[in-house]
């Protein structure tokens, strides 16, 4: 079975823990052809969420350990530079300049706090109202987002879940709690020519509950006619490269599609699954 990753983390990105070729030849030796790396670049600071101006700060380390990259890994194995760009809705002139880098092949786009606020991942959780205020005000985001231009595929929605509990209970972002809004954001980016990924992290050893977005999304999206889909590992280390892939094309082969879109100079091409 041929397994592309569209979402891969290296030492450019603050949280990872391995170099490009490092996690090139580990995804390899897990079955991966091909594998865009999307590093983070993030519009605010992760424990405040404040602006950060010096975000694309890695650009030239970036390209360098990419061109060392590609240069260094066996033939059978297809690199190509992407990035993560988080929370473009903040900052739309900051974003768009950043999208034009020529180098990049695909964008990914994020969102990993609200304005002002810590990343969810660090974010307290106090109260039922308040959590539920930051699950809205997430779906609100991420609409505004889809209606932007700097990115191709939108990450991992329904990122929070993963960390704010409502009722002592972790928070579900379902066509059942937010059918409405996530039929509004679908179609949003269906209409401008955008994708959706499938984040398999949560496939990871223990389990992280599943796909993100969970598979009832997932169906809803093919339902409107959506085409554009990626799979990303999200993997930040060695160990965690090409994990979880195998279940994200399995998801894509139940959903019905064929096809998994891939990118070169953000213009979408599709290959036979
Ligand atoms: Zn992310
Ligand atoms: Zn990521």
């Amino acid at each position: 079975m041929q397994l592309i990753d569209y979402h891969i983390h290296s030492t450019c990105s603050g949280d990872g823990h391995n170099t490009m070729l490092e996690m090139a030849l580990a995804s390899r030796k897990k079955g991966v052809s091909q594998l865009c790396f999307t590093d983070h670049c993030d519009l605010d600071e992760f424990m405040t969420g404040t602006p950060d101006p010096d975000c694309f700060c890695k650009r030239e380390t970036m390209l360098e350990m990419y061109r060392q990259t590609v240069a260094a890994v066996p033939s059978d194995i297809k690199i190509l530079l992407g990035l993560e760009l988080g929370e473009g809705n903040h900052d739309r002139e900051q974003a768009k300049s950043i999208a034009a880098s020529e180098e990049l092949d695909f964008i990914l786009g994020s969102i990993h706090n609200l304005k002002g606020k810590p990343d969810f991942y660090g974010s307290e959780y106090r109260g039922d109202d308040y959590s539920q205020s930051i699950i809205d005000n997430y779906m609100d985001e991420l609409i505004e987002l889809s209606l932007l231009d700097c990115f191709d595929v939108m990450a991992h929605i329904g990122y929070p879940s993963r960390y704010i509990k409502k009722g002592g209970k972790k928070v579900e972002i379902s066509t059942r709690t937010y059918g409405e809004k996530l039929t509004v954001l679908l179609k949003n980016l269906i209409e401008r020519g955008k994708g959706i990924e499938i984040n398999c992290s949560g496939f990871r050893t223990p389990p992280g509950g599943g796909s993100l977005p969970s598979v009832d999304v997932l169906r809803l999206y093919k339902e409107l006619g959506g085409e554009i889909i990626t799979v990303g590992s999200d993997a930040h280390k060695v160990d965690n490269a090409g994990v979880g892939l195998a279940e994200g094309f399995d998801i894509l082969r139940d959903l019905g599609y064929k096809y998994v879109t891939v990118f070169e100079k953000r213009k979408p091409s599709f290959e036979k699954i």
